[in-house]
């Protein structure tokens, strides 16, 4: 039997930094289900798909193959055989990918991808339905959120870093665009699972918030 955490929240909120070092400390399985709808979305881009192109975009999902490979800190996206890793985190790939998230077939065959890349693993999966719709029997289940300013914020000195372009302003209306994208969504919307935990990270350092999921785990994973 295998181990799931599942890590929801919004864009911002701290999941892929903390879903990594959980992954690290418990020996799980870190899989960042975001990259996979960003990879999906790389694809549209390169094939010149406009993102109204419903029908185009299903179809492209037949021939796409996605992989993570590398290590739970330095995870490799595999996309047709091809390291996208930093290519899926551009901006172009940001400002649709909710959009192309939200197109229920995309989801599914996304959804499938998931399932079996964690069948027989102990895992942590961060995403935005993990725990509500992508495996709804997760062993823990938390929901991590902070004010839109907070999370943009983050996502702006990421950026800074990451040699990004995006001014402070941009970073933050697409978090607002993606929480309203991702809360209107016909299947997998993001909402907080009934038996979640929620923890708001406006003020919290990321070893805080690791310190509180990290007791919840060994409560139920270490202690059974
Ligand atoms: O987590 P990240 O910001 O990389 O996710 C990119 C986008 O993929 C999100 O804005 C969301 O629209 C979509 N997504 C989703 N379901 C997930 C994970 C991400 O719809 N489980």
């Amino acid at each position: 039997m295998s181990f799931i955490v599942a890590i929801d929240g919004t864009a911002g909120s701290g999941k892929g930094t903390v879903s990594k070092l959980i992954a690290e400390k418990f020996n799980l399985c870190n899989i960042d289900t975001g990259a996979t709808y960003r990879c999906l979305a790389l694809n549209v881009l390169e094939n010149n798909i406009e993102i109204e192109n419903k029908e185009k975009i299903i179809k492209l999902l037949e021939n796409i193959n996605i992989d993570i490979q590398g290590t739970n800190s330095n995870p490799i996206f595999l996309l047709n055989g091809r390291d996208v890793s930093n290519k899926i985190r551009n901006k172009e790939v940001t400002d649709i990918v909710s959009q192309i998230s939200s197109i229920p077939e995309v989801r599914l065959k996304l959804v499938d991808w998931q399932r079996e890349f964690a069948k027989n693993k102990n895992v942590i999966l961060d995403g935005r339905d993990i725990g509500t719709f992508v495996f709804p029997n997760a062993n823990v289940k938390i929901y991590l959120d902070a004010s839109a300013e907070k999370r943009a914020e983050r996502r702006y000195e990421e950026n800074i870093e990451k040699g990004i372009n995006t001014s402070f302003e941009e970073v933050l209306e697409n978090i607002k665009m993606r929480d309203k994208q991702d809360k209107e969504k016909e299947i997998g919307a993001l909402k907080i699972a009934d038996d979640a935990t929620v923890i708001d990270t406006t003020n919290l350092s990321i070893e805080e918030v690791v310190d509180k999921i990290e007791k919840i785990i060994e409560e139920k994973f270490v202690k059974g």
